[in-house]
């Protein structure tokens, strides 16, 4: 059941202080990744909220991002989009330039690819949205539509759900 998986991932998470920055306690993933019935049981339950199963495909934010992504779409039977750091694709793309607690980030998606297509979006970690607001309008500037948001862990009290205006978004673990 849900209290029991939101549990398994939480003994997974691995807290790192002041990484990347000082100040920040970073949700570290990988042992969670690394363990295969908590990461299928994490698949699984994806699969199972709103907008994933009918989604054509699965738009993953890099990087952690794709790892989900990508097993997901297997899951669903749809296909996979990356949302990559500015610069990474090659052209042609479209991108959105969004701001940071400190500076800003751009992140791009391949044109050509999306129109008309149903995408639902995963990331690993929900912490301020700014990432998964800007990926969602990237998205339907492309031509999808969004048909939902899954992370594994929302982190509740920088409030980035707020930030994703309209969209149907569902943590598997929110602290
Ligand atoms: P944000 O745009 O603030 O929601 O941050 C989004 C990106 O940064 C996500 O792709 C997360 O993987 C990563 N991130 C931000 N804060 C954390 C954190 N405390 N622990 C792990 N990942 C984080």
């Amino acid at each position: 059941n849900d209290i029991s998986l939101a549990q398994l991932i939480n003994g997974l998470l691995r807290d790192v202080e002041d990484f990347p920055q000082p100040g920040v306690r970073f949700k570290d993933i990988t042992p969670l990744l690394a363990d295969a019935a908590a990461f299928g049981a994490c698949i699984d339950e994806l699969a199972d909220l709103p907008g994933a199963y009918e989604a054509d495909v699965i738009a993953g934010v890099e990087a952690r991002g794709f790892v989900v992504a990508a097993a997901l779409a297997r899951a669903v039977d749809a296909g996979v989009v990356p949302v990559r750091k500015a610069g990474k694709l090659p052209p042609p793309t479209l991108s959105a330039r969004y701001d940071l607690e400190y500076g800003s980030a751009e992140i791009e998606v391949p044109t050509g690819l999306l129109e008309g297509k149903r995408v639902y979006v995963v990331d690993d970690v929900l912490a301020t949205g700014g990432t998964l607001a800007a990926a969602i309008d990237l998205l339907s500037r492309a031509g999808a539509t969004v048909t939902g948001v899954g992370v594994l862990v929302e982190l509740s009290f920088l409030k980035g759900r707020a930030r994703l205006d309209g969209h149907d978004l569902r943590a598997l673990l929110t602290l």
